[in-house]
């Protein structure tokens, strides 16, 4: 029986009991005192052998939390693996071998090895074959070692699950079973999690033994310097609100969630054809590709990495400006780990939902489970846009160096040439040489804001009623039911909806007319709502739905409708310059 401590906690790290080699380090790195996890983690495991769960999101320190006591209790002249961490992905893997090798650097004899797919299995045997008393993986290439018995876990001392819920998502329990089948009973397991789902409880009984638990109260303490905002628009202008987002903030630097490996390839690309500082992190790229991409955004020469959850694991970048929700996700604590990834280190942040009008009771399950406050707010028009470009562009005009020794010998030359104009006449020509075709582009921006109901929630959406038929993106279609079946807008929604047995479907247009009615849908979605109304009823009526013919399509013009508009600089802080009409676009 393992005797069950009282946890308590240490303020400070020197009080904690740590080796004086690991309190240097730590020291070197700027860790003042202890984050609330590792104030309960730390104390906890030097001084017992329970099995534990931390609930801690990526960016509370968890891996110092449990990174310290494991180096603080190897036997350095031990050869045998005495840790074995196990994590999702690669780029977590060497995150934490990383945090791990700096808090070891007094620690000489120590040795962390990482090991994990899409990289050469004999280079890691070599670096195992050396002695590795801590082995970081992932669950794959672990049990793809073990099973080559180059990996040797049959004398481990503890072993660490780190985002154990990522790794049962991604569909690793095979291999978990199969590590753990090697390893033996009388280890302490750790475990860590952002969240206590189902998942997590059916592991923790699986693989636990009277676990200890442990949470950081009120979740992330970083997560207060995180705004939730949420922008309510159509559909089909999410990518538009991303290009506002980004142009209201020139200095935008931040992650663009998507659902899934196809909407980032599809959201990255468009950016990049629109001349943003954009990329894509997803499963369908190379090792080396996802390396590139992240160097580049961890260097800030990215200002926008468009990514799926699952690839954006283990990225650790502690100034971003933004996380963004193109899509908002299922769960909604996935929510909370994303805009985790924001207001880090001091810093503040901002977390924006992009919505359409039928997922306000998305944001409402997040407010309920996570006790996070949204703000509904609108999407920046062209106006607020301008403005705030207009000022970024002054403020680089007064910041910026000035080569006196290269510009000077044209100088004479430039005054004589603008010596008849007055200094306002100066200042208006040479701001509206590097603006007009900012001020061009979002002229007509559309407003794409979208309003709920005042029944809180979705039906009435006044946008709706620009829309014509023959909007891109949607398809009209006709039917058979109208006002003298009793027919109004709400009803022919819920029509739509139980056919479809979803609320999502982006519904445009409706014109009800006496004895039909014509709505539009998004196209995706037509030929799929024609087939599962056939042979349905509406109150009696046999319910006919065919596609109409459309009508012409005026739309005004706006924000989205054509590109000339701010191009975005590249790297660090180097001034913009947007690209003339007919210049050929820069690649990288
Ligand atoms: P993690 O949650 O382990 O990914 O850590 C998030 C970030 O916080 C990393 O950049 C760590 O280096 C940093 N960090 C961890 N613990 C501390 C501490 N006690 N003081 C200052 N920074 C820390």
């Amino acid at each position: 029986m393992r005797p069950n401590l009282h946890i308590f906690m240490t303020t400070t790290f020197t009080e904690s009991g740590l080796r004086p080699e690991l309190l240097s380090a730590i020291q070197e790195m700027g860790f003042e005192q202890p984050t609330p996890i590792q104030a309960k983690t730390i104390p906890f495991l030097l001084s017992s052998e329970q099995d534990l769960i931390g609930l801690a999101q990526t960016g509370t320190g968890k891996t110092a939390a449990f990174g310290l006591p494991a180096l603080h209790l190897t036997e350095i002249e031990n050869k045998q693996t005495q840790t074995l961490i196990l994590c999702p992905t690669r780029e977590l893997c060497l995150q934490i071998a990383k945090d791990l090798n700096d808090f070891a650097r007094h620690l000489k004899k120590i040795n962390v090895v990482a090991v994990y797919g899409g990289a050469s299995i004999e280079t890691q045997i070599r670096d195992l074959n050396r002695g590795a008393q801590i082995v970081v993986g992932t669950p794959g290439r672990t049990r793809d070692l073990i099973n080559r018995k180059r990996l040797k876990p049959n004398h481990i001392k503890r072993l660490i699950l780190d985002e154990a819920d990522e790794m049962l998502t991604m569909g690793f329990k095979e291999e978990l079973d199969a590590i753990l089948e090697n390893t033996p009973d009388t280890k302490q397991t750790l475990l860590f999690s952002a969240t206590m789902s189902r998942e997590i409880s059916r592991i923790t009984s699986t693989y636990m033994n009277n676990p200890e638990q442990i949470s950081v109260s009120g979740r992330n303490t970083a997560a207060d310097n995180v705004t939730h905002l949420y922008y309510m628009v159509q559909a089909k202008d999410r990518y538009e609100v991303i290009k506002r987002i980004a142009d209201i903030n020139p200095d935008v630097y931040g992650i663009v969630f998507c659902r899934t490996r196809q909407e980032a390839k599809d959201v990255a690309r468009k950016l990049m054809t629109d001349d943003y500082n954009a990329d894509a992190l997803h499963g369908d790229l190379s090792q080396a590709q996802r390396d590139e991409v992240m160097a580049r955004f961890r260097t800030r020469q990215l200002q926008l990495l468009v990514a799926t959850d699952v690839a954006a694991r283990g990225i650790d970048v502690n100034d971003l400006t933004h996380v963004i929700n193109y899509n908002l996700p299922d769960d909604p604590e996935v929510y909370v780990h994303r805009s985790g990834r924001t207001g880090r280190a001091g810093k503040n942040g901002i977390s924006i939902a992009i919505i359409h009008s039928r997922e306000s009771r998305k944001i409402r399950e997040i407010e309920r489970i996570s006790g996070l406050k949204f703000k509904k707010e609108n999407v920046p028009s062209g106006r607020d846009i301008c403005s705030a470009q207009l000022l970024s562009l002054i403020d680089r005009l007064d910041k910026v160096q000035v080569d006196e020794k290269e510009i000077g010998p044209f100088l004479p030359d430039i005054y004589e040439k603008l010596e008849h104009m007055s200094r306002e006449d100066l200042i208006k020509n040479f701001v509206s040489a590097e603006f007009n075709r900012f001020l061009e582009y979002y002229r007509n921006a559309r407003d794409i804001n979208v309003l709920a109901s005042k029944r809180g929630d979705e039906r009435e959406r006044p946008a709706r009623k620009e829309r014509r038929g023959g909007d891109s993106g949607f398809s009209r279609l006709y039917i058979n039911i109208g006002s003298t079946h009793n027919v109004t807008p709400a009803r022919l929604i819920g029509v739509v909806n139980e056919a479809l047995r979803s609320n999502n479907a982006d519904i445009g247009k409706i014109e009800i007319m006496k004895k039909f009615s014509f709505f539009d849908i998004e196209d995706k979605l037509d030929d799929k709502l024609i087939r599962e109304l056939q042979g349905k009823k509406f109150d009696g009526t046999p319910i006919l739905v065919e596609k109409a013919a459309r009508k012409d399509d005026h739309r005004s013009g706006g924000g989205g409708a054509s590109r000339g508009g701010a191009s975005r600089g590249g790297a660090t802080g180097a001034p913009r310059k947007r690209r003339a009409p007919g210049e050929k676009r820069k690649r990288r």
